[in-house]
């Protein structure tokens, strides 16, 4: 089963995503995880996207496409939950190209529906574990021993560059302008469902755990 989360920065897509890692044993295709990996190791690719990432503006077309191909190739057997990709009605046609060639296809659309003015406070307040990835908040989610990751015990913890007030208003443009298209994309094709994003983190994973199911 391929799965895809569409929403807004802060939307909890990467949460509801770990969950589903966690409990389904899927993967989670992230090409924001990749971009910043492949941003802190260095690369010449990681170098050209730095400052349109800080920017909140989408890479191009191109690269992340050629990061979800990469990633394909090895998923074997197990589902993918596509995590901040696709962005672009581009990125979404070249989804379906791909997965076709491999015999394979999306099987759910889920639109994490949330307001604007929750995803200021969301976001400025996350942080995760450098070790795991857990994804956490100074006040709705904060670790249960201060400095200490709940998940694997990590001291360490980062937070994003772009987590900031002025890149998350082009991040939010970006949304509306390239990828909020895609929901008109998806809902022709009878492909798109919704959950409600404001709902408490369980709640939400309740609700996509039930649409799966369908
Ligand atoms: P995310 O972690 O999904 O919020 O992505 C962080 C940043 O990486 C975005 O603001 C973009 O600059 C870039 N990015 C991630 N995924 C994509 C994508 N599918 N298309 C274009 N840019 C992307």
């Amino acid at each position: 089963m391929n799965i895809i989360l569409i929403g807004p920065p802060g939307a909890g897509k990467g949460t509801q995503a770990r969950r589903l890692v966690a409990e389904r044993g899927m993967v989670q295709l992230s090409t924001g995880d990749m971009l910043r990996a492949a941003k802190e190791s260095g690369t010449e690719m990681g170098q050209r996207v730095a400052e349109v990432m800080a920017q909140g503006a989408l890479v191009t077309d191109e690269i992340v496409i050629g990061l979800i191909d990469e990633k394909l190739d090895s998923l074997g057997d197990a589902g993918a939950i596509f995590d901040g990709f696709p962005r672009t009605l581009a990125q979404a046609d070249a989804l379906d190209a791909l997965l076709r060639g491999r015999g394979s296809r999306i099987d759910h659309v889920i639109e994490m529906r949330v307001d604007d003015e929750a995803l200021v406070t969301r976001v400025s307040g996350r942080f995760s574990c450098a070790s795991c990835g857990e994804v956490y908040h100074d006040t709705t989610r904060p670790t249960a021993r201060p400095g200490v990751c709940d998940s694997c015990g990590s001291t360490e913890f980062t937070r994003r560059a772009d987590d900031t007030a002025e890149a998350l208003r082009a991040r939010l443009m970006a949304y509306y302008k390239q990828t909020s298209p895609l929901l008109g994309y998806y809902h022709a094709k009878g492909a798109l469902q919704g959950v409600d994003g404001m709902a408490e983190m369980d709640a939400v994973a309740a609700e996509i755990a039930a649409l799966l199911a369908r």
